[in-house]
């Protein structure tokens, strides 16, 4: 069942918006075919977009007092609960590696370290539900973890994302996100770095003053902190939330800006889930700095990713976006944002 979210209001003008549009961050284009937003499609199963009902799960491996999978037992924590992955991608030191004696096999150290940060004991209380304050503590946790693992030896990046929902493989619906902090840069933080060092201007606050001088695309204004459908999205509700002033890091944050940082993340989250009143499945990703060398240029961001286009119709990384390396986006940035202005908050 989906909620009307502007009743009372004029419904939302379509923008008919076919090109491409490019995006400085990546040095790429996408192109935007928000004319294909109507096409018939088959919708795939309804269960991952229904919410969970119990507070507590016998059988999960994030929930208070259980035994994860290594055999390790959780505490009986009642706020936040930080732990190193038991699976992790990455490990410090760097695993064993085999040597192919082929200089065309070309490999390299998978170093790192990987945390789970439960955001809650509570089972079903998404971060979405939290209080600005609550959110404000978990701003917290990523200022600490940033901290200690941006100086443990060797670390190049630490990237705090959560993915939600289980139409992005999340295989435990227990509220949590992870941290990667890894001995190398990914290539997207690379290329990402690599654009702000070369832009003849500062990339991110030329980007955010052009972005709120149109204003089509703006979602949350703050004293300290702007969230907007980027003119580039790669995704139909795709958000930035960028503070106003350069940090490299998100422990950098003056206490105005991770208040207001609180307030942004938690209005695109009630709104991603008010919209269709659906636990709104997204990619999550804090984007730092790389933590050594001279990236006085960098700025820190969140991005979030959502998968849906439409209530139960996924956007599919098909072979365009996955073989040939270029996203179509099916909807208009303008009338996404509008439609993420719309909806009401009151309701959730
Ligand atoms: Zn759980």
């Amino acid at each position: 069942m989906f909620r009307e979210t502007n009743p009372e209001k004029e419904p939302i003008k379509s923008n008919m918006v076919w090109e491409r549009r490019w995006n400085p961050l990546r040095e790429e284009w996408v192109t935007i075919t928000g004319h294909r937003n109507s096409r018939p499609w088959s919708s795939p199963e309804k269960k991952a977009l229904h919410p969970r009902v119990v507070s507590y799960d016998s059988d999960c491996g994030l929930c208070p007092g259980n035994i994860r999978i290594s055999g390790e037992r959780n505490p009986q924590y009642e706020d936040i609960f930080v732990f190193d992955n038991d699976h992790p991608a990455f490990k410090q030191p760097s695993p064993p590696r085999e040597q192919s004696g082929d200089s065309r096999f070309v490999s390299a150290s998978a170093g790192g370290v990987c945390r789970v940060l439960c955001y809650s004991p509570k089972h079903n209380r998404n971060l979405s539900e939290f209080s600005v304050d609550q959110t404000r503590k978990l701003i917290d946790v990523w200022i600490d973890q940033t901290d200690e693992l941006k100086n443990l030896p060797g670390i190049e990046q630490v990237l705090i994302f959560e993915n939600r929902g289980e139409l992005v493989g999340v295989s435990n619906s227990h509220p949590h996100g992870q941290i990667y902090a890894t001995e190398f840069l990914m290539e997207g933080i690379r290329k990402e770095s690599m654009a702000f060092e070369k832009a003849s201007e500062p990339l991110m606050q030329s980007l955010l003053s052009a972005e709120l001088r149109d204003g089509r695309r703006v979602i949350y204004d703050g004293s300290e902190i702007v969230s907007f459908v980027p003119y580039f999205a790669k995704f139909p509700y795709e958000v930035f939330i960028v503070p106003r002033s350069k940090h490299r890091f998100v422990s950098s944050l003056s206490s105005n800006e991770r208040n207001d940082l609180a307030r942004a993340l938690n209005d695109i989250l009630r709104r991603y889930d008010n919209m269709w009143g659906v636990p709104f499945p997204y990619m999550l990703l804090f984007h730092q700095s790389p933590c050594n060398g001279n990236h006085l240029s960098y700025h820190s961001h969140i991005q979030i990713h959502p998968i849906l286009r439409a209530p139960n119709l996924p956007k599919y990384l098909a072979s365009v976006e996955t073989g040939a390396g270029h996203f179509l986006n099916d909807g208009s940035p303008e009338d996404k944002a509008a439609e993420l202005r719309a909806v009401a908050l009151d309701k959730i």
